[in-house]
């Protein structure tokens, strides 16, 4: 039985219960989850809870409302802004949520060639989250995806792609901020490594 220690690439079914009863996301009827154990893909406090445990396992952790999410990171390709916008990091800009209805003002984080990276508070800031999860895998992380310090998703028959993970180290010092659909979405268009997982 392997063991969920650091640089493992770890395989999980999970749902996110919310306190009032509703499924905020899940992988039933998907494919597991890949993340790289120890490279702060998933939520602090889950990774926690994962550590030391095995293949087969499944438990249940809940989350307080101080160790969930924080910011929304989401990559905006340039063609979906305003032309001639004048941009800077720091720049605080008026996007719309998740839903498309509501807008929230968020900050750049960075600018690259193609994409302004901009954080946002997260529709689920301050809400404590339960997952319930099953330990599908756990096997070695490969050479490459230790040097990129994320999964590679077998699920998907997607190449990897260079240019992000020039983005990715960029940003992935931001501890602070966690991966989400939302991101993934932009990610798809322009990566086309891991998605299949996500379900918005
Ligand atoms: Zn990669």
């Amino acid at each position: 039985m392997a063991k969920v220690t650091k640089d493992k690439v770890v395989e999980i079914h999970y749902r996110l219960r919310l306190p009032d009863g509703t499924v905020e996301d899940s992988t039933e009827g998907e494919a597991p989850l890949p993340y790289l154990h120890g490279a702060s893909e998933i939520l602090p406090g889950l990774e926690a809870a994962l550590d030391g445990r095995e293949t087969g396992e499944q438990f249940t952790v809940t989350l307080g409302p101080d160790q969930g999410y924080e910011t929304l990171l989401e990559a905006i390709p340039f063609e979906d802004l305003p032309e001639d916008t004048e941009l800077a990091e720091g720049d605080e800009i008026v996007i719309t949520d998740e839903d498309g209805e509501n807008e929230v003002v968020g900050t750049i984080e960075q600018i690259t060639e193609d994409v302004v990276i901009v954080s946002s508070p997260h529709p689920l800031k301050g809400q404590s989250l339960t997952f319930d999860i099953e330990i599908v895998d756990v096997r070695d992380a490969t050479p490459l995806e230790l040097e990129h310090g994320h999964a590679h998703d077998p699920y998907s028959d997607e190449e990897d792609d260079e240019e992000w993970d020039e983005e990715d180290d960029e940003w992935e010092g931001d501890e602070e901020d966690e991966w989400d659909e939302e991101w993934d979405d932009e990610e798809d268009e322009w990566d086309d490594e891991e998605d299949e997982n996500e379900d918005d």
